[in-house]
């Protein structure tokens, strides 16, 4: 019997403690082998990050200043 690894363990729960889909208990569980894990801490934190920035590549609307150089590119001269 392999011995029980906490760290893989909370490599499974990541994309679902990510996407909030834990129960309370396994919430509990993941959050407590944080505190303690640095390892873990930093996957987490990097993943949490890069779903930030994928985030906000998809959301981020675009700069006022580029949306008045489109407009005023498709004005027409006169
Ligand atoms: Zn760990």
């Amino acid at each position: 019997m392999t011995a029980y690894d906490p760290c893989a363990h909370c490599e499974e729960m990541m994309q679902p403690y990510m996407d909030r889909v834990l129960t309370d208990a396994e919430r509990a569980e993941a959050e407590t082998h944080l505190d303690e894990c640095t390892y873990c801490r930093k996957r987490y934190r990097f993943e949490e990050r890069l779903r930030q920035f994928v985030h906000q590549a998809v959301q981020e609307p675009m700069p006022v200043e580029l949306k008045a150089k489109l407009a005023s590119l498709r004005t027409p001269l006169q």
